[in-house]
């Protein structure tokens, strides 16, 4: 048994199955590279879902860690400590908002957004005790708590996990009517991802974006954006909203948040929303602790100093141009922004899980998501020297 095939037979006896992984076991990684514990190396071309935008083990991210490892860990929220306060001041300064609300993990911050919401429904806008109301999209991804899986529409993420929380109504992604249609005087927010990564890189159709705002504030309902895997750079703007000159009401941001090292997240809005919340009715016992909040400071500090955002907007988009040049039988589409690109697998060639397979015989890491897509998100640092050696290994398999 080689070393690979023992460490995955010990995940597969000691670790639930709720994941299934390619068969590589990784034990360094430096930039966009990654080792096996073979010693070969990969490109890492998925970046754990956008949380690596920043590269492997960032040399001023690391030692910011170490740097307050040696300080302080954690308080919990009980005392003050000395990391906070700066790390949301140049959050909120960064994407221009009042104020944040820091927590560990996406999907807590899209419960802080959804409880935000709610709360200001009640409180400001006068709806009507429990019966508030928050307009979702087909296709959604925003975590994997009890009341998010609830307003999902894919089965195999609901499935067996009932009873879900009200409150949710699903409209087709992309459809200004269908959402128009939706709004009642109960609705309190639209939560939607600007652009739908785990559902397969979608992009909207342009103007969704713009005309959903315009809803919303017509109809005085909060613009909930889930910026979690397409924020910070991502894309190719700070926030992929402003690819629509879109300022939503609530924005959640996590993955890159944290640098790629540990888990921040964070929901941010203005004072109208966010000062719903008094002491006791929202928390986290490790939100905003002084290591994730030294953490998130270099972390934002690298996607601003090395203009994250242009790389991923000039690379990504050459990058597309490439791929579409492969004149490929496999090939239905290649869409994205920045350096969030899908391809397209069509159905009469299979799924998209054995391109993948081929890609890391040829060491190159990268994940299908909603069957049918290959998704390339490289960690932003990526150059284009080294995008252009992977297309040679891409055009291979997607010509073979
Ligand atoms: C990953 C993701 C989440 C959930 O983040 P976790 O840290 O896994 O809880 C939520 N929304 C979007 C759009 C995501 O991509």
């Amino acid at each position: 048994m080689s070393r690979t095939e023992k460490l995955i037979s010990e995940v597969d006896r000691w670790s639930a199955h709720n994941y299934h992984p390619l068969p590589v076991v990784l034990e360094r990684g430096e930039g966009c590279w990654v080792w096996d514990v073979e010693g070969n190396r990969y490109l890492d071309m998925l970046s754990a879902y956008s949380a690596v935008n920043q590269g492997h083990r960032h040399p001023r991210i690391i030692a910011a860690l170490n740097e307050q490892a040696g300080r302080l860990t954690l308080t919990s929220r009980a005392f003050h400590n000395d990391q906070m306060g700066a790390f949301l001041h140049q959050l909120c300064e960064l994407v221009g908002y009042e104020k944040a609300l820091p927590m560990n993990t996406g999907a807590e911050a899209v419960e802080t957004a959804i409880k935000a919401v709610r709360k200001w429904g009640y409180t400001v806008k006068g709806v009507a005790p429990d019966k508030a109301e928050i307009i979702v999209c087909d296709n959604n991804f925003h975590g994997r708590t009890t009341t998010i899986v609830g307003f999902s529409s894919e089965e195999a993420y609901r499935s067996g996990f009932g009873p879900f929380t009200p409150g949710f109504k699903l409209i087709p992604y992309g459809d200004v009517d269908a959402l128009a249609g939706a709004m009642t005087e109960h609705t309190v927010g639209f939560l939607v991802e600007p652009l739908q990564g785990e559902g397969g890189v979608v992009v909207p159709p342009e103007g969704f974006l713009k005309a959903a705002a315009r809803l919303c504030r017509e109809h005085g309902v909060k613009l909930m954006s889930d910026e979690i895997q397409t924020g910070l750079g991502r894309t190719g703007r700070m926030l992929c909203s402003e690819w629509e000159d879109v300022r939503a009401d609530v924005v959640m941001l996590g993955k890159a948040l944290g640098g790629g090292v540990y888990p921040v997240s964070a929901c941010v809005a203005d004072d109208e929303v966010m000062d719903v919340f008094t002491p006791g009715d929202h928390g986290s016992t490790f939100g905003g602790n002084p290591l994730a909040a030294a953490v998130g400071r270099a972390a934002l500090d690298v996607i601003v100093d090395e203009d994250l955002p242009g790389r991923a907007a000039e690379l990504g988009a050459w990058f597309v141009n490439e791929l579409q040049g492969i004149d490929s039988p496999h090939v239905e589409a290649v869409r994205g922004k920045g350096l969030m690109v899908g391809v397209v697998i069509k159905e009469s060639s299979g799924t998209a899980r054995p391109f993948c397979e081929k890609l890391m015989e040829r060491r190159i890491l990268a994940k299908e998501t909603h069957r049918q897509v290959v998704r390339f998100a490289p960690p932003l640092v990526i150059t284009r020297e080294i995008l252009e050696e992977a297309l040679e290994s891409i055009r291979e398999v997607l010509l073979g």
